[in-house]
């Protein structure tokens, strides 16, 4: 039975395509027979793989200008890797799927037609959720979730997931997160380091043992056309893509059980402190302190810029305190939670 997996994050540059082709290249490599379809109108997956096609041969051309299938599926480089194209004619998509019945099962019926010639199909996304986004949503059985190991990414993943919760709950697709995969991981770095301990601990899915590390000769391959085991196969970044394909391949053991939990629930405040409540929103399976002023007077204070004193250093002492907030949550007793 083939397994489609969307790589997906609506966040830009974080390691979709770098993942989608290195990953693909592996599952080739260990005898997997496997197809990439660049579903983005970026194209930076044909790019970055040399994919020689026709300009009527992409998939764009497949879903809604009545391509033959065999047209667009391009072979590549590596035995068992076969390849369908994209180009900047998929963003004219958008407008023209609007007009299409089924517009968001398009992708869907095309890979219905080709999956049982595949163990792995791969689908790029683009950085967006508009139609096309749905589209890949639509036709995966999971998603992975690449995230890139800084400051900012841990924010992006509450829309995410609710992305994913919208394609199960209002299309009715049983779309899995197989799991986020921590990249561009800088292990001489603490910033890094602490960020991928921070999602290992707060996603609410599995995340990959694997770790990508940032490595030039990742960033370098797609220059060359090439995925990286055909560039630099014994460079760190082709030693954790095998890794994180054979760990794809082993898939579902030692998979946390999933439950949805509910959306959003302030459910715990705790503080003896006059002015500052702390709080823990429950999001998704994650606890995040909040932090609640008590005193309108003191809000007026903060919008305008001018904390006291008095005030400032609570807030400090809570955001320093951040880290270990589920575990002081868990130490609770059942009657305080
Ligand atoms: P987009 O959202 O635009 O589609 P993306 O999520 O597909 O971006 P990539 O294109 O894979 O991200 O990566 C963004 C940039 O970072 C690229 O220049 C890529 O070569 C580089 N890059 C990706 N992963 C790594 C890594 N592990 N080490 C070093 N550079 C990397
Ligand atoms: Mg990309």
């Amino acid at each position: 039975m083939s397994r489609v997996i969307a790589i997906f994050n609506q966040k830009g540059g974080v390691g979709k395509t770098t993942t989608a082709m290195n990953v693909s290249g592996y599952f080739a490599i260990l005898g997997k027979k496997t197809l990439l379809i660049d579903f983005d109108p970026q194209y930076n997956t044909t790019i970055g793989l040399g994919v020689i096609h026709e300009p009527s041969e992409t998939i764009y051309h497949a879903l809604l200008a009545g391509q033959q299938i065999d047209k667009v599926i391009k072979r590549t480089y590596l035995a068992r890797l076969d390849v369908v194209p994209a180009s900047q004619d998929l963003a004219g998509a958008l407008v023209e799927l609007i007009e299409v019945p089924d517009r968001e099962s398009l992708l869907k019926k095309f890979i219905d037609r080709i999956r049982d010639q595949y163990d792995f199909i791969l689908v790029d996304l683009g950085p967006t959720v508009n139609l096309l986004t749905v589209n890949g949503l639509m036709a995966a059985d999971e998603v992975v979730i690449p995230v890139q190991c800084e400051y900012y990414s841990l924010e992006g993943i509450p829309q995410l997931l609710d992305t994913v919760h919208l394609i199960r709950e209002n299309l009715g697709h049983p779309l899995k997160i197989s799991g986020a995969l921590l990249t561009m991981y800088d292990k001489r770095e603490k910033l890094s380091r602490d960020i991928a301990r921070e999602i290992r601990k707060r996603f609410p899915y599995k995340v990959y043992d694997v770790e990508i590390p940032r490595s030039v000769a990742l960033a370098e391959s797609p220059r060359f056309q090439k995925p990286i085991m055909l560039y630099a196969p014994q460079s760190p970044g082709a030693i954790a893509y095998e890794e994180l394909a054979k760990e794809i391949i082993r898939g579902d053991e030692n998979q946390k059980e999933y439950i949805i939990p509910p959306k959003r629930d302030v459910f715990e405040t705790i503080s003896s402190h006059p002015y500052v409540e702390k709080t823990y929103e429950y999001d998704y399976g994650t606890y995040t302190p909040a932090i609640n002023i008590k005193s309108e007077e003191i809000k007026k204070e903060i919008i305008e810029e001018e904390i006291s004193s008095d005030i400032r250093e609570p807030l400090v002492l809570m955001i320093h305190e951040e880290g270990d907030f589920k575990d002081f949550f868990d130490s609770l007793t059942p009657e305080r939670k």
